[in-house]
């Protein structure tokens, strides 16, 4: 038989053309069969399902067929028939087919049903399983919904630097980046390091948020957004944290608290949307396998208003749950810092419903947030999630410059640091707002797993960057 095109399996899963010759190529995942026929399962990547390719026995080399493998890569020509058996519309009965990699029993994903543990360490061949094939799809999908859903509303995709020497956003602890070398260390006369020496003659970090500089592309072109990877040296090892991690950070002129929660909402539902839409295989299997509420609750979240609530108010809630009876570890009071537990109570237990919380203590908020008449809180807005907890932390920014250097000075942010930052407030400032939502914890509520590990290729953790 001639060399025909490849076609991906996706497509062919999809076609009618019974009687084509048709040429396929992938990875074997299952091998049965008997003396006188063989049934290959083939998966290529482009979709959880696999084609299965029959083989008359008869018609091959027996060595070939030995050689045949879960694992093993092949090339199979042959002709597209209407499947007989049940669970696939169509098959592939082999002409010919060709072996490009053999894979021996000592590869590690023979059977199903490994415990996600044991596929963490061996994340560099994890994606070759159905969960984690779904689950890099739906990112990727994920991925390409975002820059669509900002593209049709005029945002423009800006870049803003991974390595920064301000200090500043007080999101987390920071990764340094130096050049020094670590085991000859010059210092001052003083007995500090000696930065002039280093690559960029001062201290210098992996961001922790493009915010600060994405409030510069928004007071100039208007609606922005970045989407690029951030770094937080915090020592939390739990489900929901990364020290490597993916957000999207919108940044608005003329927007005030009210619009930026719109967006938000809109921005969720939409992503939520083209997932059910374009993902549907994959979520339908993840749903079979491991959360079995999934797709009832990715409907939910669209098809209801998200609940806007004053932390004020929240508390209130919190209290009044307290008083009639209700168990929490870490204590409620105006001021605290709520922790995910009361976040899941008010979610999951008091509204059922997505939450965007707003107006939260200036105390446990940074510095840039606008400032409410009561000089106690600032507009700040978290959307709280089930299941996830917080997916989004916004704010509208202060845009006045005297409040805005009086807070900084506050919180002991030097001015050498941010005076960039000021100029914003110095020239021609509007009232603006802007949002952070985690890559991964969307790709957590919309895939429905369980850590925060699963959801990204090579997850980076407290002692863990392998691979
Ligand atoms: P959390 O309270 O969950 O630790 P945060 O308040 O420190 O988060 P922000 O600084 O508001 O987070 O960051 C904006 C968004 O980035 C969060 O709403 C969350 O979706 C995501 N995010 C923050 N920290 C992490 C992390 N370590 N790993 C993954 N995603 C994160
Ligand atoms: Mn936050």
């Amino acid at each position: 038989m001639e060399k025909i095109k490849r076609t991906f399996v996706i497509d062919l899963l999809k076609s009618a053309d019974y009687g084509k010759n048709v040429c396929v190529k992938g990875w074997v995942r299952t091998k049965r069969g008997n003396k006188n026929v063989i049934f290959i399962a083939v998966n290529d990547g482009s979709t959880i399902k696999n084609i299965q390719i029959v083989a008359d026995a008869s018609k091959f080399d027996e060595n070939l067929l030995k050689r045949i493998t879960t694992g093993s890569s092949v090339c199979v020509c042959g002709v597209l028939v209407e499947s007989q058996g049940g669970g696939q519309a169509v098959e592939i009965h082999a002409a010919t087919i060709e072996i490009y990699g053999t894979a021996d029993e000592t590869y590690p994903l023979q059977k199903k049903g490994h415990s996600m543990e044991f596929l963490r360490e061996i994340a560099h061949l994890r994606p070759r399983t159905n969960t984690f094939g779904a689950v890099f799809r739906i990112r990727h999908n994920m991925a390409f919904a975002i820059h669509k859903f900002f593209h049709e509303r005029g945002f423009f995709y800006f870049h803003t630097p991974i390595i920064t020497a301000s200090d500043c956003e007080g999101a987390g602890q920071m990764f340094q980046v130096t050049t020094l070398d670590l085991k000859n260390i010059k210092k001052t006369s003083n007995g500090d390091v000696d930065f002039s020496e280093d690559f960029y003659g001062k201290p210098a970090n992996l961001t922790v948020s493009g915010q600060l500089e994405g409030e510069l592309a928004a007071t100039a072109l208007g609606l922005i957004y970045t989407f690029g990877p951030t770094f937080r040296a915090e020592n939390s090892n739990t489900p929901r944290h990364l020290s490597e991690f993916w957000m999207i950070e919108p940044e608005m002129a003329f927007y005030e608290i009210d619009d930026n929660m719109q967006l938000a909402e809109d921005f969720i539902k939409y992503c939520i949307h083209w997932a059910l839409d374009k993902c549907s295989d994959d979520i339908e299997f993840l749903c079979d396998m491991f959360d079995k509420e999934l797709i009832d609750r990715l409907n939910f979240v669209i098809a209801n208003d998200f609940v806007r609530l004053k932390y004020s108010e929240g508390i209130k809630i919190l209290e009044d749950a307290v008083a009639s009876g209700h168990k929490f570890e870490f204590p409620v009071y105006w001021g605290a810092d709520l922790a995910a537990e009361h976040e899941r109570f008010l979610v999951e237990q008091h509204f059922k419903r997505p939450v965007i919380l707003t107006d939260y203590p200036k105390e446990i908020k940074s510095f840039y947030m606008k400032q409410n008449e009561d000089g106690k809180t600032v507009r700040a807005m978290d959307v709280l999630f089930p299941k996830t907890g917080e997916i989004i932390g916004g704010s509208q920014r202060e845009e006045n410059f005297e409040k805005l250097k009086k807070r900084a000075a506050e919180m002991n942010i030097p001015d050498k640091d941010i005076w960039w930052y000021m100029d914003t407030r110095r020239y021609g400032t509007v009232p603006h707002s802007g949002f952070g939502l985690g890559f991964e914890r969307l790709i957590l509520f919309v895939t429905g797993m369980a850590n925060i590990r699963d959801v990204i290729p090579f997850p980076r953790t407290p002692k863990n960057a392998e691979f």
